[in-house]
């Protein structure tokens, strides 16, 4: 028997620890242990012919790496086979993720409808972008479908979710939306930077692409920006790298090197925040200077039935009211020894959010009433410290509230 005939040299046969370790991997003629990282801008071909051919797809090779480079072709191919995608991208950051999934898929004229509680920059696009270049937009509650329904038009082409939502963790049902937007000929484009493709996996339940800024959890320690798209080869090797190809918001082959190592470690590390969170959850949740614990997995979470239907876990983040009002809020972010205040999530170190005077400070009260982003909200993404400690952290602030 060789080790071609060996059943564990199909990567389908392999468990997801060892795809995220191994996958996509291709050594170069120096049998490199790590990934290679080909820091470079062009390729040479090794005569006229097989330049003409490359740049008419007879011949495969690289050509360019505003589109194609071996580093970032690895780290597609190992965030493809984790979210069991047939194809994907990777881009310079999260927000060039949504804007290619978005721009690739409408044309002046289209409608788009998307969930209102959505990550500021999206919001942006979808409000202030779209409309500019004659592209209506819907927005809509989406924890009840019904309003994807009611808000659907005869040249509605996409339909963008994002779930759990930012700050309030609030669910929308990808099955149920999937199969309405497809009933109206729309695609649905899923944001899942807070879900991870650990915990949801919306190809699975319908969703036509995914977006991720790998920023958040897929870096998961604070160095690099980066984003991606995955869905079928159809859409991926069509409209998303054509838009790439020409208008280029393409991965930077460094960031590509160090996020496929963040992949390796991704699931470890998500599962080990999500049990710590669901912790705190916990504790919170029975804390006399608490008014509210928002946690999709928590008993209180007012969808917790989809929440336990769509994802594995509750996620690593956590919102909550503290008593007191923001007066409160600041005091026990400002007496946390362990968590830090800033504004990036799905990273080794816990963050603290106070989303009214930070992130949605831009929107007006009224609509951060309408978003359920009250003065004393806070949001905490869980890191991967000991759990004891940052209970007692915890405990420390909130005894300041
Ligand atoms: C951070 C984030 C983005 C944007 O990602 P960047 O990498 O910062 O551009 C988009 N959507 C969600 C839900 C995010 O949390």
């Amino acid at each position: 028997m060789t080790k071609a005939q060996n059943p564990l040299s199909d990567p389908k046969n392999r468990s997801q620890e060892t795809t995220l370790v191994h996958g996509g991997t291709v050594r170069s003629q120096h049998g490199e242990t790590s990934e290679a990282l080909f820091l470079n801008s062009g390729f040479v071909y090794p005569d006229s012919a097989s330049a003409e051919r490359r740049f008419s797809n007879q011949e495969p090779g690289y050509i360019y790496s505003r589109f194609s480079n071996p580093t970032v072709e690895m780290f597609q191919q190992r965030l493809a086979l984790l979210e069991g995608a047939e194809a994907a991208r990777g881009l310079a950051t999260g927000m060039a993720a949504v804007t290619t999934a978005l721009m690739s898929q409408v044309r002046a004229g289209d409608h788009v409808v998307a969930s209102r509680a959505l990550f500021g920059g999206c919001l942006y696009v979808i409000q202030d972008y779209l409309p500019r270049w004659g592209v209506e937009t819907t927005l809509v509650d989406g924890r009840d479908p019904a309003n994807f329904e009611a808000a659907m038009r005869q040249n509605t082409k996409a339909v963008f979710i994002e779930t759990p939502t930012n700050p309030t963790l609030e669910l929308v049902d990808i099955a149920a939306v999937a199969a309405i937007a497809h009933a109206h000929g729309a695609k649905l484009i899923v944001d899942n930077v807070f879900a991870t493709p650990v915990l949801q996996s919306p190809l699975a339940l319908g969703a036509d692409l995914v977006c991720y800024s790998a920023t958040k959890h897929i870096d998961g320690q604070g160095r690099v920006l980066g984003g991606a798209i995955l869905g079928s080869k159809e859409l991926i090797n069509g409209d998303i790298h054509t838009f790439i190809r020409q208008t280029g918001p393409s991965m930077s082959p460094f960031n590509a090197w160090v996020l496929l190592k963040g992949i390796e470690t991704l699931p470890l590390r998500v599962k080990a925040a999500t049990e710590t969170a669901t912790r705190i959850a916990e504790f919170l949740g029975n804390h006399p200077n608490i008014e509210r614990v928002i946690y999709p997995h928590h008993k209180d979470h007012p969808q917790l039935e989809l929440a336990k239907r769509q994802m594995k876990g509750g996620s690593t983040l956590v919102a909550f009211e503290v008593k007191g009002g923001q007066e409160a809020a600041y005091r026990v972010a400002d007496a946390l020894a362990i968590v830090v205040i800033s504004n990036n999530l799905g990273d080794a170190k816990s963050i603290i959010t106070h989303p009214r005077t930070t992130t949605h400070q831009r929107f007006t009260e009224e609509q951060r009433a309408e978003m359920g982003i009250r003065p004393n909200l806070l949001r905490l993404s869980v890191g991967l410290e000991s759990t004891d400690d940052l209970i007692a952290d915890l405990a420390y602030g909130l005894e300041q509230a």
